[in-house]
C-alpha cells in the first residue's frame, strides 16, 4: 500500500526509476532495463492494477484542477472517526494532477445510508471515485450515489486485490477475509480511468 502510493502519481523525468518489474510491468512511456522500470519521457506515473502495468502520462495532458461537480479518483491516506483524507490524483475524464490535491471526506458524506463507523466505508490504501463539492482545495468530497465509492481495495491481511462478494462487501480470494466498504458500481473497473 505504502509502496503503491510511492509509485502512483509521481513526477518523473526520462530515465528516472519508477519501480521494479516485480512490482509493475512496463507500459506506455516506460522501459525496462536490468529489472528496473524507468520513465521514457517526462510526465506522471499511473498504474493499471488489473494488468499490473505502470505508465507515464506526458505532462502536456495534465495541468487542470478539479472544481465543483468534478468526479475525481483518489487514494485514501488517512481515516479518522469523523473524516478521511483522500489524495486526489486525477479525474474520470483522464486529467491527472501531478502533485495531487487534498480531499476531505466527512462522515456525513460517506454513504447514502447512516454511517456509524467510517472504517465500514473506506480504509487507507483504497482507491475511490468521489464527487467534488467545493471549488478550491482542500476539496470537500462526497461518496453519495451509486457511482461513487471504493473502486479498488486491498486485503488488510495479505494485500491481495479484494473481490466484490455482495452489496458493500468484499472478500479476499486468497485468505478469505471479509471486509465492509461503500462500493462504487464500477468496483474493479480501474482500467482506462487514469489513462
Ligand atoms: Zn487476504
Amino acid at each position: 500500500m505504502q509502496r503503491l502510493q510511492e509509485i502512483l502519481g509521481k513526477k518523473v523525468m526520462p530515465g528516472d526509476e519508477v519501480c521494479t518489474v516485480e512490482e509493475f510491468l512496463p507500459g506506455l512511456g516506460t522501459f525496462e532495463k536490468g529489472g528496473i522500470v524507468r520513465a521514457a519521457w517526462a510526465g506522471m506515473t499511473e498504474v493499471d492494477m488489473i494488468t499490473r502495468t505502470v505508465f507515464v502520462k506526458p505532462f502536456r495532458d495534465i495541468f487542470k484542477i478539479p472544481s465543483r461537480e468534478t468526479v475525481i479518483v483518489g487514494i485514501v491516506t488517512v481515516v479518522k472517526d469523523e473524516f478521511a483524507i483522500i489524495k486526489v490524483v486525477g479525474d474520470i475524464k483522464g486529467h491527472t494532477y501531478p502533485t495531487g490535491f487534498t480531499g476531505l471526506l466527512h462522515i456525513s458524506q460517506a454513504s447514502d445510508r447512516h454511517v456509524k463507523d467510517l472504517y465500514e466505508v473506506i480504509r487507507v490504501g483504497d482507491i475511490v471515485k468521489a464527487k467534488v463539492l467545493s471549488d478550491s482545495p482542500p476539496y470537500n468530497l462526497t461518496l453519495k450515489g451509486p457511482k461513487f465509492g471504493v473502486l479498488l481495495s486491498f486485503c488488510g491481511n495479505c494485500g491481495s486485490i479484494m473481490k466484490k462478494s455482495g452489496p458493500d462487501t468484499l472478500k479476499c480470494p486468497r485468505c478469505g477475509r471479509v471486509e465492509k466498504r461503500k462500493l462504487s458500481i464500477d468496483y474493479g473497473r480501474l482500467k482506462g480511468l487514469l489513462l
